[in-house]
């Protein structure tokens, strides 16, 4: 079985990306072939500057390779290092209708976002599709977000195996975790790089703190009791927290004088013993980046055999072969 995972570099990596996808990507290891990269051209369609994209493709590889990521038992590479890609997304493009990628939420939801809608962003989908395609994945670990680009994956394979007669595309399947499907933001939004309402991993304890600080609540004052249920905060706490702590943690609501601004300080402890045990592994690779490059590339030289196998097939199948 294979298991494909990719993330934009397109900004800080947050704790949405980490219980959503980087978690149960590191945990995938062990049950069964994992194929993962930093989405680098799918972050060109936000990111439009040279060194941030070359600072955050540095960083995400980094925040990996603490997390967990083995480059030996797993293949982990850099999109743009495996060109095939963008080969078959040409060749997928032909198969894709425009109204399915209409229906596309995640372009909907970025353009209200004013983020600009060029081409590539309408059309990621299809590169998306490309990159879980092109490496025969099966699974695809993935937030609530990515369900309906998984889908649409499904969709261009079946029209492309359709048109050539041929099961040579599998079709993937996307998994989610129902608890942390979507992980909110500091402004109750789905938290996302390009929304500006993230809490870092690794950030510094002051930026974390600021961050945690910032968590959107109702005004409630100290003296009233609070209500759990539909709070931001204990929404962020359910991640990290076990039944008894949140249980705990549902009585302090309840009690007068405790405060959004105390709940938060519990969040902040949380998320700093979390990450904790990552830091020293973090440094390491902080200051080897020679080592994360080689990494990389090793990376990258696996998948591009598997790339390169895949894409001599369907050239040979769409009439790319011969000539
Ligand atoms: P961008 O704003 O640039 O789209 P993003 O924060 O949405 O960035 P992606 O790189 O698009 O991150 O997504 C990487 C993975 O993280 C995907 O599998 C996605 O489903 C998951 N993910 C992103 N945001 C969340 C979230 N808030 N909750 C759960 N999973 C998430
Ligand atoms: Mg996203």
């Amino acid at each position: 079985m294979r298991i494909l995972s990719g993330i934009q570099p397109s900004g800080t990596i947050h704790i949405g990306n980490y219980f959503g996808m980087i978690k149960k990507m590191v945990e995938s290891q062990d049950d069964g072939e994992l194929f993962a990269f930093l989405a680098s051209y799918h972050a060109l369609t936000s990111v439009k500057e040279k060194e941030a994209l070359e600072n955050n493709i540095f960083e995400a590889a980094v925040n990996f390779l603490a997390l967990g990521m083995d480059p030996e038992k797993s293949t982990f590479w850099v999109q743009h290092d495996v060109k095939e890609v963008l080969e078959l997304y040409w060749i997928l493009s032909n198969h894709t209708s425009m109204g399915l990628l209409e229906r596309a939420h995640s372009y909907k939801d970025k353009t209200a976002k004013g983020i600009q809608a060029n081409h590539g962003l309408f059309s990621y989908p299809v590169l998306m599709a490309a990159d879980i395609l092109l490496f025969d994945s099966n699974i695809v670990p993935v937030g609530k977000d990515q369900i309906q680009h998984v889908e649409m994956t499904r969709d261009i394979a079946n029209s492309f195996n359709h048109a050539y007669k041929k099961e040579i595309l599998i079709l993937p399947e996307a998994k989610v975790d129902e608890i942390v499907a979507t992980v909110p933001g500091t402004d109750g939004a789905k938290m996302s790089k390009s929304y500006g309402n993230t809490i870092d991993m690794f950030g510094s304890k002051k930026k974390v703190k600021k961050q945690v600080m910032s968590i959107v609540t109702d005004s409630k004052e100290l003296d009233e009791p609070k209500e759990w249920e539909n709070c931001n905060i204990y929404k962020l706490c359910e991640l990290f927290m076990s039944e008894e702590e949140l249980k705990e943690l549902q009585q302090r609501y309840a009690t007068p004088g405790e405060g959004y601004g105390h709940f938060k300080l519990t969040l902040l402890d949380k998320i700093n013993e979390h990450f904790e045990p990552y830091a020293e592994k973090r440094e390491y690779f902080i200051n080897n980046p020679q080592k994360v490059k080689e990494i990389l590339e090793f990376g990258a030289s696996k998948a591009r055999k598997v790339a390169r196998a895949k894409m001599e097939q369907i050239r040979e199948i769409v009439g790319l072969g011969l000539y």
